[in-house]
């Protein structure tokens, strides 16, 4: 990792120069860095290039003094310390470090190898998105009106096999208009998993509603279906199953249930764009299901969602409420308090784009997940994802993986020191403050999320990366 140079001292410059000259020393020594001295030849600053371009847009002149920008308070190591002192100070970040004489006179530098960061997720916008985007704005129509937005409501809604698709401006938004069109109030009570995304059961508090939050199945992790029985009473009137981590939910059993309790079903589709129950894609089982296209999720609008439904009256009523609530015969008169949830022309049209290679990118994310498992096949401790679930079609949101939860943590930071992001699973709802009030008992959400982690799906990475991620986790776990 590390390479010692002690000849180079084209990277060392007195404090005094101004900006100018210490730009040129930095274009000679190609480190994008400059070390800086005082009269008595100690080290007393260290500017890069990318300090002197802010300081410029700030103002700063080329004749100013670099002393007055440089940085003081830097990274560096002595010349006798250990190889080990000097691996920690490199955090990834840092490509390259003085070493110091105990005068703290110059004696050489050291660079770490640079490893670009992974993180989780990354929008793959290589497809019309870019076309799309740039014909929405030429055309001016980038408010929330516009041929995009049908175009996108229209060709998602047919992928997921639903008659009428109403965009909003996020997934969370989609939830809460979804149960405002369902006339949720005070009074009711909304079923909700223990392991889910927050925006889930604040939506339900939005309303003045009472979330219910129940345990999840340990096989799929998503609510289960016993404990939804157990948790009706004469006030339940909705229930929200989520899709969690791109895995159905049991929605035979979650619509029988509805049917004979007269419950009304939202999903919440938001981690699992294309799934299927029962060769059915998610999202065409509830009364209305909700999506949302945030840049982390399948396919991505920057923010936005939409909800979707077979029944022209919600539809309807979901377009007056997103739309300020106003009269569609007579305008600007309101007969409902309603909000502005609009997604705008120039995010369907990104969409409309997403929605086109929604198979591809699939099938992209299923590849990645595919190298995973192979990859951790034999590292005992890590028990992955299932995805041979009777019934269920998964799909690859982000990879996850369940591991001991004493080694949890410590896994997430050994991948961090490698500069890959890798996120712990949802804390339960039930385990919050502010939730917990709502919970019924749930015992296997709190265990799988104290285990999971989710690693990256980025599109980015490749075998090598994977690899070498495994190779971090099976090294964590094999350790006492
Ligand atoms: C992302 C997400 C949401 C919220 O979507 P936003 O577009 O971020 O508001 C809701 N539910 C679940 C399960 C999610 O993962």
């Amino acid at each position: 990792m590390l390479e010692k140079n002690d000849v180079d001292r084209s990277i060392l410059s007195e404090c005094t120069i101004s900006i100018r000259d210490a730009m040129v020393a930095i274009d000679n020594n190609s480190k994008g860095v400059l070390f800086l001295s005082d009269s008595e030849g100690k080290i007393c600053g260290v500017i890069t290039d990318g300090d002197i371009r802010r300081a410029l847009l700030k103002g700063a002149g080329l004749n100013d003094r670099i002393s007055l920008y440089m940085k003081r308070d830097f990274i560096f190591a002595y010349c006798d310390d250990t190889t080990d002192m000097i691996v920690k100070k490199f955090d990834g970040s840092i490509r390259i470090i003085p070493v110091l004489d105990r005068e703290n006179r110059f004696v050489s530098f050291i660079e770490g190898t640079y490893t670009p960061s992974i993180s989780v997720s990354q929008p793959c916008l290589g497809g019309k998105e870019y076309t799309y985007l740039m014909d929405a704005f030429l055309s001016t129509w980038i408010s929330s009106a516009g041929k995009y937005v049908d175009a996108f409501e229209k060709t998602f809604s047919g992928y997921c096999g639903v008659k009428y698709g109403v965009t909003t401006s996020n997934g969370t938004t989609a939830l809460h208009l979804a149960l405002a069109a369902l006339g949720i109030k005070e009074g009711d009570e909304v079923i909700v998993p223990d392991l889910t995304f927050a925006a889930t059961i604040n939506a339900v508090l939005y309303t003045g509603a009472r979330p219910v939050i129940v345990d999840i199945e340990v096989d799929s992790w998503c609510i289960s279906p016993a404990a939804i029985n157990k948790a009706i009473t004469d006030r339940t009137r909705v229930i929200i199953p989520v899709h969690v981590y791109g895995q159905p939910c049991d929605m035979t059993s979650i619509m029988s249930i509805a049917k004979e309790n007269n419950l009304y079903v939202v999903e919440d589709c938001a981690e699992a764009h294309g799934a299927e129950w029962d060769g059915k894609r998610v999202g065409s089982f509830g009364d209305i299901s909700c999506f949302s296209f945030f840049g982390n999720k399948v396919i991505t609008t920057g923010e936005g969602g939409m909800c979707l439904t077979n029944d022209k009256r919600l539809n309807d009523k979901m377009r007056k409420l997103r739309d300020h609530g106003m009269s569609k015969d007579r305008k600007y008169y309101h007969d409902v308090v309603g909000f502005n949830y609009r997604m705008t022309n120039m995010q369907a049209a990104i969409g409309t784009a997403q929605v086109e290679r929604i198979d591809e990118l699939l099938y992209r994310r299923m590849n990645i997940e595919n190298e995973y498992y192979e990859a951790l096949n034999n590292v005992s401790g890590v028990i992955k994802q299932r995805r041979n679930l009777e019934h269920r079609n998964k799909i690859a949101w982000l990879v996850s993986i369940l591991v001991d939860s004493e080694k949890r943590d410590e896994i997430i930071r050994a991948l961090k020191r490698e500069r890959i992001d890798a996120r712990p699973f949802f804390t339960p709802l039930s385990e919050m403050e502010i939730y917990k009030e709502y919970a019924r008992e749930c015992v296997e959400s709190s265990s799988i999320s104290r285990r999971g982690i989710n690693l990256p799906t980025n599109y980015e990475i490749d075998s090598t990366i994977i690899e070498k991620i495994a190779g971090i986790i099976r090294n964590e776990c094999s350790k006492r």
